[in-house]
């Protein structure tokens, strides 16, 4: 059988919670769909026509490993500006998922330990899984905050990395600078690696001083942030990596042998997004999320997001999410469990890119079925 030639590796990861969800939307028609994790509008025109310009100049070939020098250069400029220090070398990766598996890659041996959030980005767990790592997951819940003392006690002499997603998938949380510091400090007196995926930088709602990042306080701090939710470029694979030198380094040796370099053209069309203000984007946004937000903080139990574009609200008493979930679907309505994000089958996750009009009516499903 061919089955009897699948790696340990492949067989130690889990995929059946999001399988499941696909399962379920593959049944409904027309559905109030408000489970995808990606912007609703398309790439902005400047940067489409910067992808096209690209491919008919020839700029279809492999890149150096570590990307083009005009992005490259850019990013270490606009970063360091931001971080108010050098962030160093920068390496232009496949996607944030690209920068997250080779990061992993570069630091994680077999045994080691890695702490995260639940709920969590699903990546996290599985690609330590896959590169031999073990997965520490600390409970967040109720309030999804950076509680130091809980991550302190997870902490072994085993623990190599502690990851952060500040704006967070799935919740919306976004972590205040206090809550950045006690990470830093954590990591500091443990001498921990931090990985800050920022993949949902640009959605900020109530942040007029920006992100607070790890990399402002913390030089071990590996960023990663891509084009791929603050463009619409999902499909077209480009983030970025910036960190301690020895680890990017590492990170692109070990692209050299996996991804090679991310797309050739679609790099010279992010050059291209650099220069494309998405503030209308993040506005209409902001005004989404106080339409979920309003609609559902009467009926539900629920934390209001303060970036990225999901809410995570906690399923009625008396049954699990899961049933829940079930219940919207039969409704037409399709969000996702929360137990693809979390230990725990209590919450879902609703992803409010989507039209005005969709989510108004499928806030009013879900509040008729609360
Ligand atoms: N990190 C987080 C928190 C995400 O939500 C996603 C995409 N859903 C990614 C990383 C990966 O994004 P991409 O590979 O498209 O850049």
């Amino acid at each position: 059988m061919a089955a009897d030639y699948i790696s340990r590796r492949a067989h130690g990861v889990d995929a059946s919670g999001i399988r499941k969800v696909f399962d379920l939307a593959a049944k409904m028609k027309d559905p109030i769909n408000l489970s995808i994790g990606l912007p609703d509008f398309d790439v902005p025109d400047r940067v489409k026509d910067a992808a096209v310009a690209a491919i008919r100049a020839g700029s279809n070939r492999y890149t150096q490993t570590q990307g083009i020098a005009p992005l490259r250069d850019k990013l270490r400029a606009s970063l360091s500006a931001e971080m108010g220090r050098d962030v160093g070398e920068v390496l232009i990766t496949s996607g944030v998922s690209g920068g997250l598996l080779l990061a992993m890659m570069a630091v994680i041996d077999p045994g080691d330990e890695a702490i995260f959030l639940d709920p969590y980005f699903v990546m996290y767990k599985h690609l330590l899984t896959m590169t031999g790592g073990k997965p520490v997951i600390v409970n967040s819940y109720p309030d999804f905050r950076f509680h130091p003392e809980r991550v302190e006690r997870a902490i072994t002499p085993k623990t190599k990395l502690l990851i952060l997603n500040s704006p967070s998938n799935p919740t919306g949380v976004v972590m205040t600078e206090a809550e950045v510091a006690a990470a830093v400090d954590v990591a500091a007196r443990h001498d921990l690696l931090l990985l800050s995926d920022e993949i949902y930088e640009p959605f900020l709602y109530d942040a007029p001083r920006g992100l607070p990042s790890a990399a402002r306080l913390y030089d071990k701090t590996i960023i990663l942030r891509g084009f791929s939710k603050s463009h619409a470029m999902t499909g077209w694979r480009v983030g970025y990596a910036a960190g301690p030198e020895a680890v990017i380094a590492e990170m692109t040796k070990l692209q050299q042998y996996t991804f090679v370099c991310a797309p050739s053209p679609l790099q010279y069309a992010a050059v291209a997004a650099l220069e494309v203000p998405m503030d209308a984007a993040v506005a209409a946004y902001r005004r989404k999320r106080d339409i979920v937000y309003s609609r559902l903080s009467g009926k539900f139990e629920v934390v209001k997001p303060q970036g990225a574009f999901y809410i995570f609200p906690k399923a009625p008493p008396g049954g699990t999410a899961n049933e829940f979930v079930a219940r919207a679907i039969e409704k037409n309505v399709l969000v996702i469990p929360g137990n693809v994000f979390s230990e725990s089958d209590t919450h879902f996750r609703i992803s409010y890119a989507a039209t005005d009009e969709k989510l108004e009516q499928g806030c009013e499903v879900l509040c008729s079925l609360a």
